[in-house]
């Protein structure tokens, strides 16, 4: 089945605007940028007139469970350690049907705002959701996001010196089975897979060193990337300094992190020579504003780090430090704040873009995705401009960020339309929210 996205107002390829009359994809693969008439035959047209088209974006850090606690008292108005203690025992309470809705209203949320491929960090494994990681496969199947799903852990409890209460850490052993499992039975590594593993120790505040070191061993057996918070504020670099009596840099190299299969959270507290050599290293770094700006952890040295020689992707973070799962909105956080750090003339909408769409492929080491290309898989998102807030506006792609879209019009995935008309495909939104909210209330009564 061939489909031509005709006439869009614009396409921005993920390098630049090209394909003035949009483009053509048969079944899951992207065949044609169209200038003029197509040159391949095609079945249906959709009419794009008044639309942007995008590569679908890219999220590269989550915490899908956390749309369950975003905007709680008890957590308001807290930095990342404070947060964290106030939230730990909530979330020991997680149940499988917990983790189900979660999973479906972030990913319904991600998809709504024009994401089609989206990672997931689930560290948290009470013994009533031993098999989150295999719910949130079952679920992302079914709502039609391609995911990369990383099998988190933390083992160090509060009674060895780590951050989390006891209660939500489990042994080295049971994580390193356990991921092992996952690998085995999810992952795919194929040209346009849908579902991948990684394996994401929380954090050096909530993981031992061996636990590091084991789960690099693991995943490079494996051949699956690995993922892990860094360097987000200044009392992770302290504790660094007082449990192991080195910075974050120099801990990752210990335990055998710096590597070019490793993609890290944040990234914010970083000097020029660890900037140098996490770029030597061919680090990513997912950056996430909103986050960062929520629990005021600080900025993202996003122009540093990729003039290293780092990979740099966007991410919501877990909708309890965002508050939400929206990666267009992001694109946006993302221009203000760099803007503010760098100027206006060194940090443009389309260096925003770029991260959430071919930055984030790069760093989840996709060349699949990422880019609106002959070849490459059909993740295609389209913006409607006809709205209140983009009436007058001059350039097209420019003012999805300087204008502030957040709903996309139209979302394929793996050349399936997920979105039509601004509404969800083949998913019962009110039931979504529905059982979300009887869960979230289930979890913080
Ligand atoms: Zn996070």
């Amino acid at each position: 089945m061939r489909t031509w996205i005709k006439n869009p107002a614009a396409t921005w390829t993920g390098t630049e605007l090209s394909a003035p009359n949009g483009v053509v994809f048969e079944d899951q693969t992207i065949i044609e940028l169209v200038e003029g008439e197509p040159q391949s035959d095609y079945e249906s047209v959709h009419e794009a007139s008044n639309c942007v088209l995008l590569p679908g974006l890219i999220n590269c850090h989550h915490h899908f469970y956390q749309t369950l606690t975003r905007a709680l008292p008890l957590a308001l108005n807290k930095e990342l350690f404070d947060w964290l203690t106030a939230l730990y025992p909530v979330w020991a309470n997680l149940s499988e049907e917990a983790i189900k809705a979660s999973t479906r209203a972030a990913l319904s949320e991600l998809l709504l705002s024009g994401c089609t491929t989206s990672s997931d960090h689930h560290y948290v494994f009470p013994s009533t959701c031993d098999n989150a990681v295999d719910i949130q496969a079952q679920v992302a199947r079914e709502v039609g996001v391609r995911t990369i799903l990383t099998r988190g852990s933390m083992s160090l409890g509060r009674s060895s010196g780590g951050l989390p209460p006891d209660e939500v850490v489990q042994d080295s052993d049971t994580i390193l089975k356990e991921s092992e499992r996952l690998i085995d039975k999810l992952h795919d590594p194929k040209v346009g897979s849908m579902l991948q593993i990684a394996l994401a120790p929380c954090s050096p505040f909530s993981v031992t060193a061996e636990l590091m070191r084991d789960s690099a061993r693991l995943a490079r057996e494996k051949g699956v990337l690995l993922h892990t918070h860094l360097a987000e504020t200044k009392d992770e670099n302290d504790f660094c300094l007082e449990k192991f009596g080195k910075r974050p840099i120099d801990y990752l190299e210990d335990v055998e992190w710096l590597r070019d299969d490793v993609w890290l959270a944040h990234g914010i507290h970083f000097t020029s020579e660890e900037i140098s050599r996490l770029g030597n290293a061919k680090i990513s770094v997912s950056h996430c504003p909103s986050s960062n700006m929520i629990l005021a952890s600080g900025i993202c040295p996003v122009n540093e780090l990729l003039s290293a020689g780092c990979s740099v992707g966007l991410g919501v973070d877990g909708s309890a430090s965002n508050d939400g799962s929206n990666l267009m909105q992001e694109v946006r956080q993302t221009f203000l704040m760099q803007r503010l750090k760098y100027g206006s003339a060194n940090f443009s909408h389309e260096d925003a873009l770029r991260l959430a769409t071919q930055g984030g492929a790069r760093l989840l080491h996709r060349k699949d995705i990422g880019q609106i290309r002959p070849g490459l898989q059909a993740d295609l998102a389209l913006f409607n401009l006809d709205e209140l807030r983009f009436s007058g506006a001059g350039d097209p792609v420019a003012a999805l960020v300087l204008c502030g879209a957040h709903r996309a019009d139209a979302v394929i995935v793996n050349g399936d339309w997920r979105v039509r008309g601004g509404e969800l495909v083949d998913i019962d939104i009110e039931e979504v929210m529905f059982q979300q909210r009887q869960a979230a209330k289930t979890l913080t009564s």
